[in-house]
């Protein structure tokens, strides 16, 4: 026996080492992570940006969204209702705060004559500046609305040419060709309006769209509160969303178009009294740094 004992403490310190290793190995892995989309802290889907004009929800099932037909194939990665990127989900650094203890309203996929108007009357009510993410088609379509918005005092976000929720897994010439001619349409309706906010169609980011982005000069901007409103859960239940996630620094997400949002719209007359009350709302800031 006595013979065994260095046998056992020996085996006892390589257990030790090995254990120590495996451990630096883990801390090591984590630190090399990306940032992950914050809706683990949050319990927030915070990729679930929505079908583009469905004017019915469709779920998030992996057969894709049969009323998204003016999206791009669905044969694609990522073209599968929820928004979600072939990567799972990564942020590649897009923001989801303002990084101020001030919040921000955003607006998807517009503008609409049906419900943009809307929009813009309610915030002129309760004097909130917002941000618009806009579809370049739709800006192209509209750009009264265009107008309508810079003239409102709010900022604007290029949100891509045509909603191609797998525009980060196209090239980085088709990314920037498609960016370009979003920026171009809303430039045609307002010459000197400040872009420097790109959202990502379903939040779908890959490392090539938030580098081109990047390059043209825009932040890519993700959110923080997504109270889903693109799968029109009726009014009360996204003002509920809104009101119960908000917090000093939100980037919320609302669609102003892309399928029936009468209960967005409805649902900001209870938004906007309450986060006036506990916050300092703004518009993205037209010159970030
Ligand atoms: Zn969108």
């Amino acid at each position: 026996m006595t013979r065994g004992n260095p046998t056992v403490r020996a085996a006892g310190i390589v257990v030790l080492v090995v254990t120590a290793l495996l451990g630096s190995a883990y801390l090591l892995g984590r630190s090399l992570v990306p940032d992950q989309p914050q809706r683990q802290a949050t319990g927030v889907n915070t990729n679930a940006e929505g079908p583009y004009y469905a004017d019915q929800p469709t779920g998030d099932g992996p057969s894709g969204s049969p009323t998204a037909s003016a999206s791009a194939s669905p044969t694609e990665a990522g073209q599968d209702g929820t928004g979600r990127d072939s990567t799972g989900g990564q942020l590649f650094g897009a923001h989801t705060s303002t990084g101020t203890p001030r919040l921000a309203l955003t607006f998807d996929d517009g503008p609409d004559p049906r419900y943009t108007p809307q929009v813009l009357a309610m915030l002129r009510e309760f004097d909130v500046k917002a941000t618009f993410c806009v579809v370049g088609e739709n800006a192209q379509a509209h750009p009264d609305l265009i107008q309508a918005i810079v003239d409102g005092g709010h900022s604007l976000c290029n949100h891509s040419w045509h909603h191609d929720v797998t525009l980060g897994n196209r090239s980085a010439d088709v990314i920037r060709a498609d960016l370009l001619r979003t920026n171009e349409a809303i430039r045609a309706a307002v010459p000197d309006a400040p872009i420097v906010w790109y959202r990502q169609p379903g939040g779908a980011w890959t490392y090539p769209v938030v580098s081109v982005a990047q390059q043209l000069g825009m932040t890519p901007l993700h959110w923080s509160v997504d109270p889903s409103d693109w799968e029109v859960p009726g009014a009360t239940k996204i003002a509920a969303t809104v009101v119960s996630q908000a917090e000093p620094g939100s980037v919320v997400l609302l669609h102003d178009a892309g399928g029936n949002r009468q209960g967005t719209v409805d649902a900001l007359r209870r938004i906007l009294p309450d986060l006036t009350a506990r916050f300092e709302l703004e518009a993205l800031p037209t010159d970030p740094t």
